[in-house]
C-alpha cells in the first residue's frame, strides 16, 4: 500500500485539529457528565432514568472519540526500548480474550521465540497490535456458515526484519475497502472511528517499518507488519 502526499497532509492536520477540539471539548463534556449523574435520582422519579443512562453512555462514546483522536496527535518520535516480542503479544492476545470466547471464536498465539526482542516504542507497537486484533475480533462476529471465528498471531525473525502476521477467517475485504483502509476517518462499521489504522500506519512509518495487507471476500484478512531489525 502507498503512502500518498494526501494521506499524509490529512493526518498532519488531523494531529493539530485533534489536539486542539480534545482540550476544548472534554471539559464540557466532563461538567456535563457530573451534572447529569447528579441529576439521575430526578430523573428516576420522573420514570425517565433511562434518558440519564443514554446520555451518560453518549457521553462516554463522545469522550473515547477524543481519545482516539489524542492518540493520534501523540508526538510521532518513538521512545524505542528493547523489549520481548512474546511478552507484549501475550498482552495483546490475553486483552481480546474474554470478547473472544464470548464470540465463541478463537485467538491463538503461535509460540515465539523468548529471545525475540524488538527495538520500539513498546506503548506504541503495542496500539498497533491492539488496533489490528481489536478489528479482527470485531470482524469474526460476522462470520457465517457455522465456522469458527479464529484470529492467527505469530512472530519471526528473518533476514529483512522482524515480521508480526494477524490472521483472521472474518468476512474479508473488498478491492474498494483495501484501497482506503488506512484512510483516516475510513470506515465501515456504524459506531467506527476510521482511526485505528491510520493511527497505526503512521506508527509503524516512524518506527521504519511496513505494514502489508491481504484479502478475500468470505475468507478472510491477514495484517503483516514488519519492523526493521
Ligand atoms: P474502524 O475500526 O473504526 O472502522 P479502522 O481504521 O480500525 O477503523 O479500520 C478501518 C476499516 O478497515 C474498518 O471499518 C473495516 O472496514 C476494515 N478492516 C480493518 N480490519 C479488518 C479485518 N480484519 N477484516 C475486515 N475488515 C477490516
Ligand atoms: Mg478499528
Amino acid at each position: 500500500i502507498e503512502q500518498s502526499a494526501y494521506h499524509n497532509d490529512k493526518l498532519a492536520m488531523l494531529g493539530k485539529i485533534s489536539a486542539a477540539i480534545a482540550h476544548e471539548i472534554r471539559n464540557p463534556l466532563t461538567s456535563i457528565r457530573g451534572f447529569i449523574q447528579l441529576l439521575l435520582p430526578e430523573l428516576k422519579k420522573l420514570g425517565r432514568e433511562e434518558y440519564g443512562r443514554i446520555i451518560l453512555s453518549e457521553i462516554d462514546r463522545a469522550n473515547e472519540i477524543i481519545y482516539e483522536f489524542l492518540n493520534s496527535s501523540k508526538p510521532s518520535a518513538p521512545d524505542k526500548r528493547q523489549v520481548s516480542m512474546a511478552e507484549l503479544l501475550r498482552e495483546v492476545t490475553l486483552l481480546f480474550q474474554s470478547e473472544a470466547l464470548m464470540k465463541g471464536c478463537q485467538i491463538e498465539l503461535l509460540p515465539v521465540s523468548e529471545t525475540l526482542m524488538v527495538d520500539v516504542d513498546a506503548k506504541q507497537i503495542k496500539q498497533v497490535f491492539l488496533n489490528i486484533v481489536k478489528n479482527a475480533v470485531e470482524v469474526l462476529g460476522e462470520r457465517e456458515g457455522g465456522i469458527q471465528g479464529r484470529v492467527r498471531v505469530q512472530a519471526e525473525r528473518r533476514d529483512d526484519g522482524i515480521w508480526v502476521s494477524f490472521e483472521d477467517n472474518g468476512k474479508g475485504m473488498d478491492a474498494k475497502t483495501l484501497s482506503r483502509l488506512f484512510d483516516p476517518f475510513f470506515t465501515t462499521k456504524l459506531e467506527g472511528t476510521g482511526l485505528g489504522l491510520s493511527v497505526s500506519y503512521r506508527i509503524i512509518k516512524n518506527h521504519g517499518g511496513a505494514i502489508h495487507v491481504e484479502s478475500e471476500v468470505g475468507v478472510g484478512t491477514t495484517f503483516r507488519v514488519q519492523l526493521p531489525l
